[in-house]
């Protein structure tokens, strides 16, 4: 979120303070369809008092974990990807979609990257009411085969994943 370290910054992307990440700013309820009240052209209006949910929120593009190349930076892949830790500390990718669905070249991208890694990877798609994006999402697995089996498990903690706390 408007974070710059060693490699990387956020650059004109602000995928995550445009609700496409549900969260919960000072009160307000940011997702969908309800960017965070402070997000402005320039940036962050509170960017030196930014929650710390902010301050701690660094997508896998920015940390950089997988050498992602540019073109996946959110705002151009139109997806945001976390790198969550799992069961017994194992890593899963998290792969949220900035629209409705991850676009197939970052998707393909994405399978790639577990199949290299042996890292399970869950991507979302967005439901959509009336034309209205709903805040549940469904979710797909992709990886190793008992990825699938644990899929149930995962979808109940889909909460967590859906906030990337
Ligand atoms: S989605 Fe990632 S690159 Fe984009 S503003 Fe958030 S942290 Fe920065
Ligand atoms: S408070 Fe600032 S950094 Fe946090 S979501 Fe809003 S605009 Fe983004």
């Amino acid at each position: 979120m408007q974070n710059t370290n060693d490699k990387k910054d956020c650059g004109p992307c602000t995928a995550c303070c445009d609700g496409w990440v549900k969260m919960n700013i000072n009160g307000t309820l940011v997702y969908p369809g309800h960017p965070c009240p402070n997000i402005t052209p320039k940036g962050c209006a509170i960017y030196a008092s930014r929650p710390k949910l902010c301050a701690d929120f660094n997508c896998s593009w920015l940390q950089n974990e997988i050498n992602f190349p540019g073109w996946m930076r959110p705002d151009i892949s139109r997806v945001i990807v976390k790198n969550l830790n799992w069961i017994k500390g194992k890593s899963i990718l998290t792969a949220i979609p900035v629209g409705r669905t991850v676009p197939e070249s970052a998707l393909n991208y994405l399978k790639k990257i577990s199949q290299n890694y042996s890292l399970p990877l869950l991507y979302f798609e967005r439901i959509e009411d009336n034309g209205v994006y709903k805040t549940e999402m469904d979710v797909f697995g992709y990886g190793p085969k008992k990825v699938k089996n644990m899929l149930e498990k995962i979808r109940s903690t889909l909460e967590k994943c859906d906030q990337m706390e």
